[in-house]
């Protein structure tokens, strides 16, 4: 029992999964198993097939990366523990490439906004738990993670590595600062943030582990 136990993942990847976010989303179509088990056509970035003896499942992704739809069939069984390593990797690439175009973008658009600018900014997958990083030298680092949590959060987060371009610590001048930037008290604001993330974090962590 015990090894069966260990094997069960903590959430399941299948047409059930509502996975939509603000700016990436899938989409499941289920399909004719032969049309998709004949399809011989090349991997690519944004093409991607499983194949195994008898199940056939694709993946397409759209060209700004902002929607993936997977095609299926009746006969796909998804406790498969391979399609689903397969399909969370798949899922987790997509995630980082799309967030790699968004979060930078965003974060130029509240530079100019606030006239307060860092030396770069890049998109990598963080230590557990954290969401972005200021060094320094004002290079910025966010987590591809915020890309798929609530917008107004999103913006949080990289309004508060803006902040610490201006201060390197977390004291009460940091906050003032910060609640400058938000337009509301940040310290607040941090409480709210914690709550609203909770709720999904653990899915968060998985798709991205
Ligand atoms: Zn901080």
């Amino acid at each position: 029992m015990e090894s069966i136990k260990k094997r069960q993942p903590l959430y399941w990847i299948n047409p059930n999964a509502r996975l939509r976010f603000p700016y990436y989303s899938i989409e499941w179509h289920l399909c004719d198993h032969q049309d998709l088990f004949q399809d011989q056509r090349k991997e690519s970035p944004f093409r991607k097939v499983y194949r195994a003896k008898t199940t056939c499942v694709i993946i397409l992704n759209s060209e700004d990366h902002s929607k993936t739809d997977i095609l299926y069939s009746v006969v796909v069984d998804f406790h498969n523990m391979k399609l689903q390593k397969w399909l969370r990797e798949s899922i987790k690439e997509q995630i980082i490439v799309r967030a790699s175009i968004v979060l930078p973008q965003r974060m130029h658009e509240l530079e100019a906004k606030h006239q307060l600018f860092a030396k770069g900014v890049s998109v990598k997958p963080l230590r557990k738990g954290v969401l972005g990083q200021c060094t320094h030298t004002n290079f910025i680092t966010l987590s591809p993670i915020i890309a798929i949590i609530p917008k107004e959060l999103m913006d949080d987060v990289i309004l508060h590595e803006m902040a610490h371009l201006k201060y390197h610590h977390h004291l009460k001048s940091f906050w003032k600062y910060l609640s400058q930037l938000i337009g509301e008290d940040a310290e607040q604001q941090k409480v709210i943030q914690d709550i609203a993330l909770s709720k999904y974090w653990g899915f968060y962590m998985f798709l991205m582990k």
